[in-house]
């Protein structure tokens, strides 16, 4: 069996980035930026008035000492959007309005507030420093400059770069197709009626969403039983997309077909069974270029195995750097029982007290007890050395939020 940072290693190393594709900034919220972004413009393309007032040159109130005013001649009106042709004289001002271009030879805005305008003559009470209420050319952007880099994770802020930048289009890593295949005779789907026997299939919709959480795109199969033949079917379908993650059957039981499929359809096994808990007999093979995940069917083994090898695998192929969680240190607000011999992983509530991080677990920690994964916000990573945590200990904890 391998451990954990193994595991790991072995999967970030048989990932393949996707291809890039060029994509209208409308629908680019959340995905990764494939090329460095610079400006052919400066932002703003011109010195802009940040204030409705006047534009004066600093030369005519220079020696304002407070006591004296100075009248100027208001020989134009600027809105937004329009420009003044010809340069600023001694003893003249423009009425500009925010946004406006300020007249060349013009080097203060004196804002509307301060000043009292007399018929043509605007007075002006006070001196000001030169550039005063200016946003000066290229204040934001510079033409040349290198404005996002290659791997950023869009935001809403990058959008309204694009479009200032005039960028209708952006080049991204395509997003991964992910087939998410849930297996067991004992499942049904919530839109049937449960009956004897039968449990409700969550695994394909925990999946789905943690998928979606990703930037990749799912591709939700129905549930397909333990039956040898039809398992096959679905795998050979599922094998069509960049990623297969099948759910439930990889351990060893009479009904568990799912590595017996695998190896029958030639899907290269790189490592069966990590050291770990929950998720102890998670598989990872490839086909070709596609990966495949056998998952164990228990919904916090398979949200939790996701979260450790899928999440950053799908992340990479997207082409995001920084493909991992979070990981804090945080103080343990109780005492956390454990059994020695695997890396465990229990689902932890975390929360920022007093300059500190302070953890505790979710209550029972059975990797099928889904609720311990709803109230969590982290998982508290315990050494397989270790037995008992006595409280007030500093624990490692990667943040799922
Ligand atoms: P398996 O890995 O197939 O042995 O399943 C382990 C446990 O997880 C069993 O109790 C299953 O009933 C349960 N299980 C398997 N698949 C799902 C699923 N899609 N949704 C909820 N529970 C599941
Ligand atoms: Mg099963």
């Amino acid at each position: 069996m391998i451990k954990f940072k193994e595991a790991q290693k072995i999967i970030l190393k048989n990932v393949r980035q996707l291809s890039l594709e060029k994509i209208n900034i409308s629908f680019v919220l959340g995905r990764i930026l494939g090329e460095n972004i610079y400006s052919n413009i400066n932002i703003p393309p011109f010195s802009k008035s940040a204030m409705d007032g006047f534009a004066i040159r600093y030369k005519d109130i220079v020696d304002l000492n407070g006591k004296n005013c100075v009248s100027l001649k208001i020989i134009a009106d600027l809105p937004a959007g329009k420009t003044f042709k010809r340069e600023l004289k001694i003893g003249e001002a423009v009425r500009i309005m925010t946004g406006a271009p300020v007249p060349s030879g013009a080097d203060i805005v004196v804002p509307i507030e301060d000043v009292q305008v007399d018929g043509f003559y605007v007075r002006i009470l006070k001196t000001y420093k030169q550039g005063t209420n200016i946003a000066p050319i290229g204040e934001d952007v510079q033409k040349g400059e290198l404005v996002m880099e290659k791997g950023s994770l869009l935001g809403p802020a990058h959008i309204g770069m694009f479009a200032a930048l005039g960028k209708k289009e952006v080049k991204l890593y395509k997003k991964p197709y992910v087939a998410i295949l849930p297996t067991g005779s004992e499942l049904v789907d919530i839109s049937k009626s449960l009956t004897k026997g039968k449990i409700r299939d969550s695994n394909s919709y925990s999946l789905n969403a943690q998928v979606t959480e990703a930037g990749a795109a799912p591709v939700k199969f129905p549930i397909c039983r333990d039956v040898e033949e039809k398992l096959t079917r679905e795998v050979q379908k599922g094998l069509k997309y960049d990623v297969l993650i099948v759910s439930g059957g990889i351990s060893v039981g009479d009904y568990d077909f799912v590595k017996r499929v695998f190896e029958k359809l030639k899907i290269k096994e790189i490592f069966w069974k990590v050291a770990i808990k929950p998720g102890m007999p998670v598989f990872f093979g490839k086909f070709k270029d596609k990966l495949v995940f056998g998952l164990p069917g228990n919904p916090v083994s398979v949200m939790v195995t996701y979260e450790l090898f899928i999440r950053p695998a799908l992340l990479l192929m997207m082409g995001r750097k920084d493909c991992f969680r979070e990981e804090v240190s945080a103080v343990a607000k109780c005492e956390i029982k454990h059994k020695r011999g695997r890396l465990d992983f229990i689902r932890g509530n975390l929360n920022w007290q007093d300059g500190e991080y302070f953890v505790s677990p979710t209550g029972f920690q059975g990797s099928g007890v889904l609720k311990s994964m709803v109230q969590a916000n982290s998982l508290i990573v315990i050494p397989e050395n270790l037995d008992l945590i006595p409280a007030g200990t500093k624990v490692k904890v990667l943040k799922l939020k």
